[in-house]
């Protein structure tokens, strides 16, 4: 007899987990490692050992909750995060835990257990609310997220990450013996709500991910000088800000004309001194996140604003500096994870698209130790990190569906 996802449960802990994690009246503030972020862990905790499985907990606090299997042989994971951005909504991270939760309760009704053993995880510190590194857990996970990492990060309060994971009981001494290598896990995969408007523009009710897209931030400064609103005539003037604003408007354009129909590029953080309405701007520095599938799409618009850069501050007279912040490659999901998902999805007679994915996920760090897939479930309005981010419960249960045949394909 085929298993079936229970919405009813499902709905149940997400509410569970939105009332657990809110003490604010506007949207789910639930950062790691805090009081609220303790008590959602340990809901699920409590419903994972009910189910009989072994739960462990390592040193940043990554959950780790096992259904055996017949045999020892390397598991297949399912999971997300729980803690969310400042006044978050209740589905980022948190339907991708329930989901693979719900996974666990149909799969230990099963007679026989699956071939290979089944995890829940749930990875701390997604959203790097606390410390600024966003994906703390999964990279602490596979290896890229040192002891010394976890020293030297320190959230607002000054509090470092490894004196926050030792506060909570978890052993942070233990990290480097914890990282993840290759083969030690089958496969994983995560369900996400999709954060954008792709398939509920399109009514698809699956999104398969192939790729999820890299990113290059870097930040720009024009040096000009600063002087009287009043006295200077303007062909006297080195106006920061004018520069500033030729670059941010040629960036859309840039963009738009690149042959790459996904690339996007993004000007969010402007600093302009001295910032007086009666002051000439001197300086102004200003952010540019770019980000695509394609890291050549990434690379040609770096190089066309770096060229319109140069342009302005010839035009202009001003002193100009551009500097990497950071950078990430696009990351490929695997392919035949991705067509376990398709075909589960067909099977149970839903509506499913190949597509990417613009935000990072954890499963983004996993795809580096072990295959690895992402199923999205609709957005609506595309809403996302905001209180009115929202997917139906219907909507949730059938890519859990989707998620529970998946892990069975995967683990049998
Ligand atoms: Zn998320």
């Amino acid at each position: 007899m085929e298993l079936k996802v229970s919405s009813d449960r499902i709905k149940k802990d997400i509410e569970i987990i939105g009332t657990l994690s809110r003490d604010d009246e506007r949207g789910r503030t639930c950062f790691s490692y805090s009081d609220l972020d303790m008590a959602v862990r340990s809901y699920l905790m409590d419903q994972m050992a009910d189910l009989g499985m072994e739960v462990s907990v390592d040193g940043v606090g990554n959950v780790r909750g096992r259904l055996p299997g017949q045999s020892d042989l390397p598991p297949v994971l399912s999971g997300s995060h729980v803690d969310s951005v400042f006044q978050g909504g209740d589905y980022d991270g948190v339907v991708g835990v329930v989901a693979a939760l719900e996974v666990a309760r149909c799969l230990a009704t099963r007679d026989e257990p699956l071939k290979r053993p089944y995890e829940v995880v749930i990875f701390s510190e997604e959203e790097g609310s606390n410390f600024g590194v966003t994906c703390a857990g999964s990279k602490a996970m596979t290896g890229y997220l040192s002891l010394e990492d976890v020293k030297k990060l320190l959230s607002q309060s000054g509090m470092s990450m490894y004196d926050m994971c030792s506060f909570r009981g978890f052993d942070p001494d233990r990290i480097p013996s914890q990282k993840v290598a290759p083969g030690e896990i089958h496969a994983m995969v995560e369900l996400h709500v999709e954060q954008s408007v792709v398939l509920e523009s399109e009514s698809m009710e699956i999104g398969v991910v192939q790729s999820i897209a890299g990113l290059c931030q870097s930040r720009i400064t024009f040096k000009g000088s600063a002087n009287h609103a009043g006295s200077t005539p303007m062909r006297l003037r080195q106006d920061a800000l004018i520069g500033a604003a030729r670059v941010i408007s040629g960036v859309k354009g840039i963009v738009q004309e690149d042959p790459s129909p996904s690339v996007v590029g993004t000007v969010g953080y402007i600093k302009c001194e001295p910032n007086v309405s009666n002051a000439i701007p001197g300086e102004v520095t200003f952010s540019l996140d770019v980000r695509d599938v394609s890291q050549e799409a990434i690379d040609r618009v770096m190089h066309q604003v770096g060229l319109l850069v140069e342009q302005v501050a010839s035009d202009c007279g001003l002193e100009r500096s551009m500097e990497i912040l950071g950078r990430q490659s696009p990351v490929n999901m695997s392919q035949s994870v991705a067509r376990v998902i398709a075909d589960s999805a067909g099977s149970s007679g839903f509506s499913c698209k190949v597509m990417n994915s613009g935000a990072v996920h954890d499963a983004v760090l996993l795809s580096s130790i072990t295959d690895t897939g992402l199923i999205f479930v609709p957005s609506k309005d595309g809403k996302s990190h905001c209180p009115e981010e929202y997917t139906s419960t219907e909507q949730i249960a059938k890519g859990a569906q989707v998620l529970l045949s998946t892990v069975i394909s995967l683990a049998e």
